[in-house]
């Protein structure tokens, strides 16, 4: 009996798809791309090594690396390795995790030489927080006066 789709609740897409002979999800909604981890997931692939990032930091349980698409002089993504589909999901499951990630963060500010002047730290948080990848994720901006919070 082949695995379908739905197989263990999780969308199967790429190559998976491709093996299991199936079409990914059909409504690619921000809740069902949630589900999303291991091979699905962007932020995993970069984890496993499978997808190349800028790395500026690392420890055992968290990795931060550069924005493909800076918004700011500096711009680092600070994710736990293990998958969490966003903040809130991370903290609750894992608190330390959740703190480890803040950890790195305020060491990768540190290390980009944010600490004096300031800097922003940001969770964008489901479809009204303009979150884009699925796994959670801290967005680390500085290098430049940063403006008001929000565009009004
Ligand atoms: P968010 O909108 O908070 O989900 O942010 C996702 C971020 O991931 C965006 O700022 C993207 O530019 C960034 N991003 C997407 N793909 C990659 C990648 N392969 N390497 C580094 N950053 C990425
Ligand atoms: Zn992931």
């Amino acid at each position: 009996m082949p695995r379908r789709w739905f197989d263990r609740g999780r969308v199967v897409g790429g190559r998976a798809a491709a093996r299991v002979g199936v079409r990914p999800w059909p409504g690619d909604t921000p809740t069902m791309r949630g589900m999303e981890s291991g091979s699905d997931c962007l932020f995993c692939r970069i984890v496993a090594g499978e997808i190349p990032a800028t790395v500026v930091r690392e420890t055992d349980t968290t990795l931060a690396f550069r924005d493909i698409n800076p918004q700011a002089p500096v711009h680092v993504l600070v994710i736990p390795k293990e998958h969490h589909a966003d903040v809130v999901t991370l903290a609750q499951a894992n608190p330390a995790l959740a703190g480890e990630v803040l950890g790195t963060a305020a060491a990768v500010a540190e290390s980009e030489g944010l600490r004096a002047d300031g800097f922003r730290l940001i969770f964008n948080t489901g479809p009204y927080g303009g979150q884009e990848v699925f796994h959670a994720h801290a967005h680390v901006l500085g290098g430049e006066p940063l403006g008001p919070m929000r565009a009004r």
